[in-house]
């Protein structure tokens, strides 16, 4: 089999208006470079033409390779099997629609070449897309951001770019619940940015409605981060510290000979019972917490190098 340098993977669903266009683009662009790629596109399942345009670009050209996945498993997972897929020495991820400008892949290629493993295509803004899903989605990937660890780029799709040792490292992880955007930054090495003006979608309408957003956006949240689950505990101790402060506070107005109402007692000892019993289930939540990072069952590490190793 010819090596192959480069791998650009895509993921495909209902993009038969886009992808004549898409193929059109990547090949012009990435014929410049004059080495070898690769192609390779995964219908995740369309109901469209999809698979009849894959079909005849497949055999018009040979660099372009399709696999068809049973049924719509999602982007990531789709994503997923295209980088299992490639053979590159670099792997370049974008989406079907050209919001993802090949050209900005040959700037990815740039600092690959410089030696970096990830390379992060960063949005410097999003012309075309609703003023709703623009501020919900800024809002979340500050949170995503703040919560994580290692923390999730932020103003970054899936449009990136990996070396060979970065996505066998993805490629390996054990886990099927697939965010890319935090597992790219979990698996380390040298990463950097390249920024870019995302234009509008050329064709077609989004493939992401408002379910699959919400579990993106679920899925984002908890790749990198447990700490919704702790967040029972901080309050129950948070609520208890408080009913404990009101009673001494009623206690001291009690001795000044200011006696509040029976009623008035109710509310801390609420409170203390909300706090102990939130407390308690903290405890099982630090738990669970435990279990999902040992049931990810992600690398303890990763090797970048050795020294002497083979002395
Ligand atoms: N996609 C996919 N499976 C899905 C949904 C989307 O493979 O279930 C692909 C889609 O064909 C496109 C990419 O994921 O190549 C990004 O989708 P889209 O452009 O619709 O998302 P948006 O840019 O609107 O967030
Ligand atoms: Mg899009």
């Amino acid at each position: 089999m010819e090596k192959v340098k480069y791998s650009v993977v895509v993921a495909a669903y209902n993009e038969e208006e886009v992808l004549p266009a898409f193929f059109d683009r990547v090949t012009s662009i990435f014929d410049t470079l004059k080495e070898p790629y690769e192609i390779i596109a995964v219908n995740d399942g369309s109901r469209d033409r999809t698979e009849d345009i894959l079909r005849e670009r497949c055999l018009a050209d040979k660099r372009i390779k399709a696999v068809n996945l049973s049924r719509n498993f999602g982007q990531q997972a789709a994503l997923l099997c295209g980088l299992k897929e490639s053979r590159g020495d670099a792997v370049i991820v974008m989406d079907a629609d050209l919001q993802d400008p090949p050209e900005v892949a040959l700037m990815m290629i740039e600092k690959w070449k410089d030696g970096y493993d990830v390379v992060h295509a960063r949005r410097k803004s999003r012309p075309g897309e609703s003023f709703f899903k623009r501020s919900t989605a800024k809002m979340f990937y500050r949170f995503a951001h703040r919560i994580s660890n290692p923390k999730v780029p932020e103003n970054t799709g899936d449009f990136k770019l990996y070396s060979r040792r970065a996505t066998d490292v993805l490629i390996a992880l054990p886990e099927t619940n697939r965010y890319l955007k935090a597992q790219s930054a979990w698996v380390g090495f040298k990463q950097t940015f390249v920024d870019f003006d995302r234009p509008a979608r050329e064709a077609g309408e989004t493939k992401y409605n408002l379910n699959k957003l919400v579990k993106l956006a679920t899925d984002g949240l908890i790749s990198n981060s447990t700490y919704p689950l702790t967040l029972s505990f901080k309050f129950g101790i948070i609520a208890c510290f408080l009913s404990i402060a009101a009673f001494l506070t009623f206690i001291i107005l009690a001795i000044c000979g200011i006696a509040l109402p029976l009623a008035a007692w109710l509310i801390p000892t609420a409170v203390l019972l909300f706090g102990v019993s939130w407390s308690l289930k903290g405890i099982s939540d630090v738990y669970t917490a435990h279990i999902y990072e040992e049931v990810k069952n992600r690398p303890v590490y990763v090797i970048k190098d050795k020294f002497n190793d083979q002395l």
